[in-house]
């Protein structure tokens, strides 16, 4: 099939893009990382230079006001997470970041249990993309950050003062880290909201890349 040429320049200038925010990785490898990201079940992926995510104070305080009641109740919500400047330098130490959005529907606006299934399908999505970045992608080097309190444990060990159970396992949310979910979307063309009776729930990871073990 032959291609137009503004097609041809647009193709080249989407993969020098590409090209651009992955650095040494093979294009084809995050193609195809993306496309098995996608196979997971997940609705929309983006990969973004961590330097494009925007942390605000603001929203971090959104979340220590505990509309979701788990802030003093979890080790990765505030205040047991750590501080914003901390939470921020640390996720900055990490130069990629990989953007998972799901979806689900809903019989109405006021579906709790249709939003608690798409959570927990969600978290359940979150947990194999996980798994496979550090299996078939050998991506150690990551952070990843979800949706809510750490649901790892059936009761988080922090009302009990004792130490976190799994601290390799534990994570936080992107509210606790105080970022700009509408910004990171908008910066992947990922839509903040995907119409009537649907539920979105947004997860990032960042991480390092290990070329050595990516490139073959
Ligand atoms: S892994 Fe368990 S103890 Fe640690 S933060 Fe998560 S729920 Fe709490």
């Amino acid at each position: 099939m032959k291609r137009s040429k503004s097609n041809q320049v647009i193709l080249i200038l989407r993969y020098k893009c590409i090209l651009k925010l992955i650095g040494g990785f093979k294009v084809h490898r995050i193609e195809e990382m993306i496309q098995d990201v996608r196979d997971l079940n997940v609705t929309h992926v983006g990969i973004v230079n961590t330097e494009e995510i925007e942390f605000s104070k603001e929203f971090r305080k959104m979340c220590e006001q505990n509309k979701c009641g788990m802030a003093g109740t979890n080790w990765m919500c505030p205040p047991g997470v750590g501080s914003f400047e901390s939470l921020r330098d640390r996720a900055m130490a990490y130069k990629k970041g990989i953007v998972l959005q799901t979806v689900h529907p809903l019989e109405s606006s006021f579906d709790l249990k249709g939003m608690e299934e798409g959570a927990a399908k969600h978290n359940e999505v979150f947990r194999k993309v996980i798994y496979l970045l550090a299996t078939k992608y050998q991506l150690s080097n990551i952070l990843p950050l979800n949706v809510g309190p750490c649901t790892y444990c059936k009761k988080c060990t922090y009302t009990d003062g004792k130490p976190c159970r799994f601290p390799d396992k534990a994570v936080a949310s992107v509210e606790a880290y105080g970022i700009d979910v509408m910004k990171l979307l908008r910066n992947c063309d990922i839509p903040y909201n995907s119409g009537k009776n649907t539920v979105s729930y947004n997860s990032l990871i960042v991480f390092n890349l290990s070329e050595e073990k990516i490139n073959h």
